[in-house]
C-alpha cells in the first residue's frame, strides 16, 4: 500500500494564485521521501494540505488508503509534522513534554512512560531528558521536537526543512535519527530540503516539482541517470586560472556547455571518453597549465538544475 498518494492535485489560493497545478506523486510506506523544489514551487502549500491544514481545490489524495476529504479525522491522528518553528515547549524538559503531549493524545500513562524510554533510549537522547528545553542549541531541539512528535507513534512523519542552518555534527546527528525512525519504527518520512545531497545520500524516493507540478519522481540513482550524460572537471590552480581559460574554452568548443566553480571548469558531456581526449590535446597544445582532468557522475544537483532550470530538454 502507498502511504501517500497524490492525483492531480490542484490548489488555487484566494488572491487567485495557483500553488498547485495538477501535481502528482506517490510515497511508498515506510520511505524516506524528499520533496525538491525552489522558492515557490508549491511544497508548502502540499505539506499543509496533507497535514489537513487545508483542502485542495481540485484532485484526489488517499492517505493510507483513506481519503482525505472524507477521513481527514482519521488521518490526521495517524500523522504527525514537524515544522521549521519547534513546537516543543522551551520551558519544560524534554520527559515533561513528552508527558504532556502523551496526555494530549490520551495515551495511558504506563504505555506513554515506555514508550518515552524507547525513543530517549533509541535516538541517544538521555542527557537532554531534565533540563529545560530552552538549555540546548538549535539542532538539539529540533531533533527533541521530532521524538516529541514520535510520542504518538504516527504512521508519517512530515518535516519540513529538518537540517536548515545546522552544522555538520548536527546534520549527521539528524540523518542518523531519521534512518532510525524509518528502520525502527516503521515510520513513513515526507521531508523537503534544500541539500540536494542530504536528499541523494537519505531518500529512498525522490519528487523534483516546478510551479506546483512535478517534473520528475524516482529513486535518486534514477533520477541522475536521467541526465545520460557525465561531467568533464579540468582543474586550475586558482580560480583566476579557471576564469581566464572559460572564454577560450568557449571559443574553441562551441556548441559544449562549460561552467566554472571555483578553480574548476565543468563541461556536460554525452561522449566523455572522446572530449576528454580532445580537451586535454588541446589544453597540451596550447601549453595551458593545468592540475588535472577527470570525468565524474552527475549529482542530483546536476538533474535538479538541469530539470528546474532548462526544462526537461535532456530527458529526451
Ligand atoms: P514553497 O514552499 O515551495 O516555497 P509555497 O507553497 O510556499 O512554495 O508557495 C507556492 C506559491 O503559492 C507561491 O507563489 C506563493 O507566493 C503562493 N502562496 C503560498 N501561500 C499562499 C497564501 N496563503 N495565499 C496566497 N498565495 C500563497
Amino acid at each position: 500500500m502507498h502511504a501517500i498518494q497524490v492525483d492531480h492535485v490542484v490548489k488555487r489560493y484566494k488572491n487567485g494564485v495557483q500553488a498547485l497545478n495538477g501535481l502528482s506523486l506517490s510515497v511508498k510506506e515506510g520511505e524516506i521521501f524528499s520533496l525538491l523544489g525552489q522558492n515557490g514551487a508549491g511544497k508548502s502549500t502540499l505539506i499543509r494540505i496533507l497535514t489537513t491544514y487545508l483542502c485542495p481545490t481540485a484532485g484526489e489524495i488517499e492517505m493510507m488508503g483513506k481519503d482525505i476529504k472524507k477521513d481527514a479525522a482519521v488521518i490526521r491522528s495517524q500523522i504527525a509534522c514537524v515544522a521549521q518553528q519547534t513546537s516543543i515547549d522551551t520551558y519544560l524538559s524534554l520527559e515533561e513534554n513528552m508527558m504532556f503531549q502523551s496526555r494530549l493524545y490520551k495515551i495511558p500513562k504506563a504505555e506513554a512512560r515506555q514508550r518515552m524510554e524507547r525513543l530517549i533510549s533509541d535516538f541517544g537522547l538521555s542527557q537532554y531528558r531534565k533540563y529545560p528545553v530552552s538549555s540546548y542549541s538549535g539542532g538539539v531541539k529540533r531533533r527533541l521536537d521530532i521524538a516529541l512528535n514520535m510520542m504518538v507513534n504516527p504512521k508519517i512523519l512530515f518535516l519540513d526543512e529538518p537540517t536548515v542552518g545546522m552544522d555538520i555534527q548536527s546534520r549527521i546527528a539528524m540523518w542518523d535519527m531519521m534512518n532510525k525512525i524509518r528502520d525502527g519504527f516503521g515510520t513513513t518520512i515526507f521531508l523537503t530540503t534544500h541539500y540536494l545531497e542530504e536528499a541523494d545520500s537519505l531518500s529512498d524516493n525522490v519528487c523534483i516539482i516546478k510551479d506546483g507540478k512535478e517534473v520528475t519522481q524516482g529513486t535518486p540513482a534514477e533520477l541522475r541517470s536521467l541526465l545520460r550524460q557525465h561531467n568533464l572537471q579540468v582543474k586550475f590552480s586558482s580560480s583566476t586560472e579557471s576564469k581566464a581559460n572559460l572564454g577560450l574554452f568557449q571559443m574553441q568548443f562551441q556548441g559544449k556547455k562549460f561552467f566554472q566553480h571555483g578553480n574548476i571548469i565543468v563541461i556536460n558531456t554525452y561522449s566523455a571518453q572522446s572530449d576528454l581526449l580532445e580537451i586535454t590535446s588541446f589544453l597540451l597544445k596550447q601549453n595551458i597549465p593545468f592540475v588535472g582532468i577527470e570525468i565524474t557522475e552527475p549529482t542530483l544537483e546536476d538533474v535538479f538544475l538541469r530539470l528546474t532550470q532548462n526544462g526537461q530538454e535532456d530527458q529526451e
